[in-house]
């Protein structure tokens, strides 16, 4: 097992691995930028280094700096986290090239399911069931226009390098076509550098629902059910739960072993995401996430397994510490996401916290990287914690998050609190009777 591991990443999650690495004897080395200084993941861990200025671009996507850093702590694999770093090949590559483990799945494997065109080839030569659309990249508009009207409107034209709900544009009608495609486009170049996209039939009422699989590297794997994150906006979950409300231990076999299965078959290291939509009965592939996520919590509240520690695990060439049959769902939980932001636009609100009070008791497990006085800074992204129940059923779950939503006090900036407040008090919310639609719409409204 490693001595010492180096986490690439700060919030929440920086925290989240240091707590596990700390369960397993392992050292932490955690880095920061300038602005984050005297953030919790630096004052948990056992060693902190600087690596840049407040950027994210100048430090926790800085490849060399981060390097660097794990040179001089001596340590000797490294946990990337979500976001920043945790999806890109070339940095995977560059670890090892300098003789360092990267927490996570190969080069490679990031390669293949960060190109989603790539992704979809590869899961359904690996039979498993994707949106229908085009064949592979869209180059013209004569082109998307043809593929529209062969797939039937509507349809939502994607970037091959999508991420984060961005460079993806909805064609209701033909005469949408030429705008959503020359949007779409623009938009992944902007953000992704490459503009290449796709065309898919846009699913009208569907849920999203994803796999959470694990892979030991050498041709052994497991599922670990699904997660219902339908609750959205702007492509953005916001509330997660496991299991879905909508699907059926017999679904969920079926889909479970045919996730398993595909990345058993391609040697796949880790922790991976398999995303669907599911409509009518029918799961439908869109995309592969090759990193733990944010909602993580809600699969290990219900299997009772440390995730993180399962990673550092395999990438230590330990073999997976459960199979199969030994993951038993328990319970019910749900995960809502608290995020510094001011209704009803969402816009970012950082700033100095002055009261913060983590809700406690049963079944209640909050992450999250804030403290009295702390303060926000305005560069990074807006999640500042999870709040995840656990319950004996889906109702006592609910109960829990509204009791638990009641005791969480974060004073001094804005945040989604009243949000969840306001949608565990919706019938739909509260039977589980939603779509990817839904939140959208009761925004619409309720706010
Ligand atoms: P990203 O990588 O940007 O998150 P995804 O491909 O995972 O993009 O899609 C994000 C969300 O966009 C999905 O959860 C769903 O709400 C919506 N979406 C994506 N593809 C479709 C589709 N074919 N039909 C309807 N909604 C879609």
């Amino acid at each position: 097992m490693f001595k010492k591991i180096l986490i690439a990443n700060r919030g929440e999650i920086a925290l989240r691995v240091v707590r596990a690495a700390r369960e397993m004897g392992i050292a932490s080395v955690a880095v920061h930028s300038t602005a984050d200084a005297d953030a919790m993941h630096v004052r948990m861990a056992d060693e902190s280094i600087c690596i840049g200025p407040a950027s994210g671009t100048l430090s926790y996507l800085s490849v060399p700096a981060i390097i660097s850093a794990c040179e001089i702590s001596g340590a000797e694999a490294i946990h990337p986290g979500y976001g920043f770093l945790s999806e890109n090949a070339n940095f995977v590559q560059a670890l090892q090239d300098h003789g360092i483990t990267f927490i996570g799945p190969t080069a490679e494997h990031i390669r293949i399911m960060g190109d989603k065109i790539t992704a979809k080839d590869t899961m359904l030569n690996l039979g498993v069931p994707c949106v229908p659309g085009s064949e592979g990249g869209v180059p013209t508009i004569e082109d998307a226009e043809r593929i529209g009207g062969e797939i039937g409107y509507p349809v939502i034209v994607k970037a091959t390098a999508g991420g984060g709900g961005r460079g993806m544009k909805l064609a209701k009608t033909a005469r949408d076509m030429d705008a959503a495609f020359h949007q779409a486009r623009s938009e992944a170049k902007a953000a992704f550098g490459n503009d290449e996209v796709y065309i898919e039939k846009y699913l009208t009422t569907p849920r999203h629902i994803e796999v959470q699989v694990f892979g030991d590297g050498k041709g052994g794997a497991v599922h670990l059910g699904e997660r219902d994150c339908s609750l959205q906006r702007r492509h953005q979950k916001v509330f997660e739960e496991a299991p879905g409300p909508a699907i059926t231990p017999e679904m969920r076999a079926r889909i479970g072993k045919t996730c398993a299965d595909a990345v058993a078959r391609i040697d796949y290291a880790g922790a991976g995401t398999i995303e669907f939509l599911y409509e009518n009965g029918e799961f439908y592939f869109i995309e592969m996430n090759t990193r733990l996520q944010v909602e993580h919590p809600v699969t290990e509240a219900i299997f009772g397994v440390d995730l993180v520690r399962e990673q550092i695990r395999v990438a230590a060439g330990l073999p997976m510490s459960f199979v199969q049959d030994e993951l038993q769902i328990n319970g019910h939980a749900i995960e809502v996401r608290i995020n510094a932001e001011k209704l009803p636009n969402f816009a970012p609100s950082p700033g100095r916290i002055t009261q913060y009070h983590a809700p406690g008791g049963l079944g209640v497990r909050m992450d999250s990287a804030l403290y009295d006085g702390y303060s926000i800074p305005p560069y990074y992204d807006s999640l500042i914690g999870k709040l995840i129940v656990h319950g004996r059923d889906r109702e006592e779950a609910m109960a829990r998050l509204r009791r638990s939503l009641g005791e969480l006090i974060v004073d001094g900036v804005d945040t989604t609190i009243p949000l969840h407040v306001a949608l565990c008090e919706d019938p739909d919310v509260q039977s589980g009777n939603y779509t990817i639609h839904w939140l959208e719409k009761w925004l619409e409204t309720h706010l």
